[in-house]
């Protein structure tokens, strides 16, 4: 008799996103700003060579640019790589190139999308001119440049743009730009590992299942499928209580996108909590009590959420573990 197939793994799309801010400091400022006025800035460095974009910091000397010099906006095509299926947010909705351009009066290259016209890929080649196609609505971004084209294309500085993803800190036009914020997204396929599924599924019925190695007896939740000290295998399922004890903790002052979807707002705590009988503390929110009162050592429970997971752990109000019950865990 064949013994019954584990069960599949588990898997679910996930995404990951936010907001990359960043101050763009006196060089790049100059830059973005310029393209907001259809101007491409590049820096001369002390060997002669213009680069373009420009360098905050001289590649030979690690001295600031000085005066910054204008390029392009016509170029050659260095190196390109096709885009058959763009994907949201990227310059051009319809297939493209990515290419390297070195602009007029530059030494180095800088990558942009081409909108390579009717003919598609076939249009494409090394050394191939090609010349910037402003965007409409220019806000002193990189965006500012829509992407570039072939010089005889009938479609140059379209007066319809798609939607601009890509914000700066310019509230004005005439003011210098400072600041620019890059929105970053990652949607990814995640396959639980067969502990990790393991784990997952006994969430879903209000259980902590942890793994104990077989060599050294450490019980690991969630589980990580080996034992990171001997390296085996962990196959013994071990289910665990719902408390613990704070072996460290920080208190959050800082608040971010999205948190309030969470139902918390700063400050709150974050602490290392240690179930009773496991030997690796895992992260969770500490609430039901003012932040000030949480301490190493402080005993709690959990509180389990509407989905199937635990939404925080609170305060039993037991006297507090004894140091030596979590000092190695430290
Ligand atoms: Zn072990």
């Amino acid at each position: 008799m064949n013994p019954a197939a584990p069960p599949a793994p588990l898997r679910a799309p996930l995404e990951i996103e936010f907001d990359y801010t960043r101050s763009l400091g006196p060089v790049l400022s100059q830059f973005m700003t310029g393209l907001a006025d259809r101007r491409i800035l590049g820096a001369r460095g002390t060997d002669g060579r213009v680069h373009a974009p420009p360098f905050e910091y001289d590649p030979v000397t690690g001295e600031p640019p000085g005066e910054l010099v204008p390029v392009g906006p016509e170029g050659t095509v260095v190196s390109w790589s096709w885009m058959p299926e763009p994907l949201a947010g990227q310059p051009l909705e319809h297939p493209f190139a990515w290419a390297l351009i070195r602009l007029d009066g530059a030494d180095t290259a800088l990558l942009h999308a081409v909108d390579a016209g009717p003919s598609g890929p076939a249009a494409m080649r090394t050394g191939m001119r090609v010349r910037a196609r402003w965007a409409a609505d220019r806000t002193g971004s990189i965006r500012d440049i829509e992407c570039f084209e072939p010089p005889d294309a009938a479609t140059t500085d379209a007066v319809v743009t798609g939607a601009a993803s890509t914000g700066t800190s310019r509230e004005q036009a005439g003011e210098p730009v400072t600041g620019t914020i890059t929105p970053v997204r990652l949607s990814y396929m995640h396959t639980a590992s067969p502990g990790e599924s393991s784990y997952l599924r006994g969430l879903a019925e209000g259980k902590l299942l942890g793994q104990r190695c077989g060599v050294c007896g450490q019980v690991y939740v969630p589980p990580r499928g080996t034992c990171p000290a001997d390296g085996v295998p962990t196959r013994e399922e071990v289910q665990l209580p719902e408390t613990g004890t704070v072996t460290t903790f920080c208190v959050v002052n800082v608040g971010y996108p999205g948190q309030r979807a969470l139902g918390i707002t700063p400050p709150y705590v974050a602490a290392a909590v240690l179930l009773d009988g496991a030997d690796i503390a895992f992260q969770h929110l500490v609430l039901g009590c003012e932040p000030g009162e949480v301490r190493m050592g402080m005993r709690l429970r959990a509180v389990w959420g509407d989905a199937g997971n635990i939404s925080h752990f609170t305060p039993t109000g037991e006297p507090d573990a004894a140091y030596e019950t979590y000092a190695r865990h430290l």
